[in-house]
């Protein structure tokens, strides 16, 4: 397959068109067989659900070249299962979670011309997600529905390796208690884009949000969940009820035990104890791990011992061995990794 002509290395991380996408339609109950189509628009009635009431969920995950030179993607089957999980809390159909895999092998297959040499840091980024496409006046779920998948080329998150970034705490919130904080869906963003222009506007890279019933818990930022390593080497990630489970962040905790032998803990990370930890990262898809140097609470400043020069070298080492399994130069556990072509 002959690559397209791009500069790779420079692409950045923004919308680029590619040939094909994936649709399939829910009606009268039931989804179509779908298929690989060339339109990049949607066409709908002015009063669809997703328009009115917000109904849309989504998914995150990428394509890229091995050093052997295979195009795979990581754990598609856990953005399968979390999609349907989404889609049963806003009262969506489920996409069946075979076909969900099955489709983004597909489009993936259908655009491989954009998908990165391995060696450029960039990858080709999938995005699954599904609405409410018919017309919904009276506040109900929609009866019709379109799932759709698009690839899109993205650059190297981090142009020169990752630098630490500075966040704050946020005095918005993020999630309620039993509210969707635990879904990925738009209506989480949306409501996160004032607190991300109001962070950006006071100098900061991200918003860390801390749980909205008490404030004295951290949550996540707007789309990434937090590990924290302690003094004597143990790394920590926030349990919540109202965090998104990052399939990055659920990955890097399996890496550090039984990969690199530290010690785990999922559980409550109280505000006040933030100052204690040695190193701090961001987990997500498209960064893997963001390093952060320093937290400012209303001009508070905690500035991690890692500094702002470079990554922890716990969180190094935890980038490295989880981006060693992604690109094929470490083991990986079984089914992490699905060879596409
Ligand atoms: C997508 C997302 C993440 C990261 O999840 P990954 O599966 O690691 O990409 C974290 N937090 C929020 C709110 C998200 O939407």
């Amino acid at each position: 397959m002959e690559k397209k002509n791009l500069d790779w290395e420079n692409i950045g991380f923004n919308y680029m068109q590619t040939d094909k996408r994936y649709v399939s339609n829910y009606k009268d109950g039931k989804w179509d067989d779908g298929a690989l189509i060339d339109d990049a628009n949607i066409v709908m009635n002015e009063c669809a659900g997703v328009l009115q009431y917000a109904q849309t969920v989504f998914e995150g995950l990428k394509a890229y070249t091995t050093e052997s030179g295979k195009i795979v993607t990581f754990r598609p089957d856990l953005n399968a299962s979390r999609m349907v999980d989404s889609a049963r809390r806003l009262e969506m159909p489920v996409f069946p979670e075979d076909r969900f895999v099955d489709a983004v092998a597909e489009v993936v297959r259908a655009n491989a011309a954009y998908v990165p040499p391995y060696g450029s840091g960039a990858t080709l980024y999938i995005r699954p997600y599904m609405f409410g496409i018919n017309p919904v006046i009276g506040v109900k779920p929609a009866d019709e529905y379109q799932f759709r998948i698009f690839t899109t080329p993205v650059g190297p998150y981090f142009k020169g390796g990752a630098k630490p970034i500075t966040i704050c705490v946020s005095d918005f919130d993020r999630a309620a208690p039993h509210g969707t904080g635990h879904i990925k869906a738009g209506l989480n963003y949306a409501m996160s884009l004032h607190a991300i222009v109001t962070a950006h506007a006071d100098g900061f890279d991200e918003n860390m949000y801390l749980d909205s019933a008490t404030r004295t818990k951290v949550e996540e930022t707007g789309g990434a969940n937090f590990i924290f390593v302690t003094k004597d080497n143990k790394v920590v990630t926030p349990h919540s009820s109202t965090i998104l489970p990052s399939i990055t962040r659920r990955s890097i905790m399996y890496v550090a035990e039984h990969y690199l032998g530290l010690e785990v803990e999922e559980r409550d990370v109280y505000f006040d104890e933030v100052k204690d930890f040695v190193e701090c990262g961001l987990c997500g898809t498209a960064a893997v791990i963001s390093p952060v140097g320093k937290v400012v609470n209303h001009g508070e400043e905690i500035c991690f011992p890692s500094g702002m020069e470079k990554m922890g070298p716990i969180t190094q080492k935890l980038y490295d061995t989880l981006t060693g399994i992604q690109m094929g130069h470490i083991e990986a556990p079984e089914g992490w990794i699905k060879v596409i072509g």
